[in-house]
């Protein structure tokens, strides 16, 4: 997608569904003219920036009142877009925003494209690509923690880390230049120094990428499935773990929840619980799609919890069900603990096979705090997962990151093999730039395009 500025733009920005509030949202040079064309104030005054006005929205061409709102103007650079964006709070049904925003696109305006809003936010400097990023993490972010790290990176928590080893070693090419040029002058470079200074970089940039794990399961979720023969009370432990959640939040309509999966809150982590009930013998072809899909999600499947009824003997039905885990992620939970434990906790032990073991009782919701403790302090363990205050890395900034380090480990490298000081250097530009990929500093379309094709429309 081509990037014009002479275009004013517009989306709905608020999710579909029956709202008390829906935004629309128009960005570029025309914004103010469509206050001009469809808004009609309560009391006639000149248009300022960062102020509400109440009023009547209407249609240009027929003259048709469309809806009561309010309305903001943000005059360009003081806005999200760094452009003169306007939002018009009506109503928030379907029907009003859709033909508040056919209004707007009357008014020699054109419907965004997916994330053009935080595109041209990127372009136009309001927001480095780790932020821009950042927004999309954050309306994504499914438990409180979740959005915590996105706001950290919002905040320019990443930027900064990875600015701060681009710049030191920006200064240590300025440094290796002069003594290239200079070499009668200056004495040469201290090529240990110099090493020392790049595996230090390294050290900082290893330490990002410890995060990378940890970054996919609070963006993403961790992809669960609940596993266990029938009637060991797979279905109920669910019920039970998303409990607490469903208090507090109903799944709203219009949401683009997937039908085929839950996502459960474990102290802050997201687990993605996918439905593996609704596999089962398709009876029509949405049915066999449905099923279909399952199967693929429950196939990728990074975690598992596997249910045991530990009222009864362990059978080889459960034996089998624990052999699929071997090696892989995975608590063993030991249901039905109200009517009594058969083996004795210490009897599941060896039939864990090293696996976390916990009793529990779904039905009666006895143990589900401890239980999802349990569950964290596992998957924290094997993440290196979520330390407070440290940004966590995605798997973009992960591949520009690898590129670096590989380039930094060449430049170290040629530091130990005594190499010509023009080795280091080209190196160490390798690693500039695949750091000022992180930022967006030093970009290509192709990459801006693939971050901001993930928002959708209005963002
Ligand atoms: P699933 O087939 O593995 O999904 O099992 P369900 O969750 O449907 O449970 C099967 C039966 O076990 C139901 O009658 C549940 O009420 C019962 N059940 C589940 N958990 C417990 C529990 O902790 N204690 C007792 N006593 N019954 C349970």
């Amino acid at each position: 997608m081509l990037y014009n500025n002479e275009d004013t733009i517009a989306a709905i920005a608020t999710p579909p569904g029956d709202g008390g509030i829906g935004i629309v949202r128009v960005s570029g040079p025309e914004a103010s003219f469509v206050v001009d064309k469809i808004f009609q104030a309560d009391k006639k005054k000149p248009l300022k920036s960062h102020q509400m006005y109440h009023g009547w929205l209407k249609d240009p061409a027929q003259n048709r009142l469309l809806d009561k709102a309010n309305l903001c103007f943000m005059k360009a650079p003081r806005s999200y877009t760094g452009e003169d964006i306007l939002e018009i709070f009506c109503h928030g049904g379907r029907a009003v925003l859709e033909r508040v925003l056919e209004a707007v696109l009357s008014c020699k305006v054109r419907l965004a494209e997916k994330g053009e809003f935080s595109k041209r936010a990127f372009l136009n400097g309001k927001l480095d690509l780790t932020q821009a990023e950042a927004v999309l993490d954050l309306v994504k972010a499914e438990t409180k923690k979740s959005a915590g790290f996105a706001l950290m990176q919002l905040e320019g928590k990443l930027s900064q880390k990875v600015n701060k080893i681009r710049n030191e070693l920006i200064g240590l090419i300025s440094e290796i230049e002069v003594a290239i040029d200079f070499e009668e002058e200056v004495k040469g470079i201290n090529v240990l120094k110099v090493k020392d200074k790049i595996d230090n970089e390294i050290k900082i940039i290893d330490e990002m990428l410890k995060t990378s794990e940890a970054g996919k399961i609070f963006r993403n979720g961790l992809a669960t499935v609940i596993i266990g023969k029938p009637n060991v009370g797979k279905s109920s432990l669910m019920n039970a773990l998303l409990d607490e959640e469903r208090v507090i939040v109903t799944s709203m309509p219009g949401t683009t929840r997937d039908a085929i999966e839950e996502v459960v809150n474990i102290n802050g982590m997201p687990l993605k619980i996918i439905d593996t009930a609704g596999i089962r013998e398709p009876k029509d072809e949405a049915e066999r799609v449905g099923v279909e899909r399952a199967k693929k999600e429950a196939g990728a499947a990074e975690f598992f919890l596997v249910v045991i009824d530990s009222s009864n003997k362990v059978d080889d039905l459960d034996r089998q069900v624990l052999r699929e885990v071997e090696g892989k992620k995975a608590v063993v939970v030991l249901n039905k603990k109200d009517l009594g434990n058969y083996n004795g906790e210490d009897g599941y032990a060896s039939v864990a096979n090293g696996h976390p073991a916990f009793p529990i009782s779904a039905k009666y919701k006895d143990g589900i705090r401890e239980l999802k403790d349990c569950i964290y302090t596992y998957v924290e363990g094997q993440a290196s997962s979520g330390k407070e205050g440290q940004a966590l890395v995605n798997m973009r900034h992960k591949e520009c990151l690898m590129k670096a380090r590989e380039a930094l480990y060449k430049a170290s490298m040629s530091c130990s093999e005594g190499l010509s000081p023009d080795f280091i250097a080209i190196d160490l530009k390798d690693a500039v730039v695949a750091l000022g990929e992180v930022t967006g500093e030093i970009v290509s379309d192709e990459i801006i395009n693939t971050v901001f094709e993930q928002f959708c429309v209005g963002k």
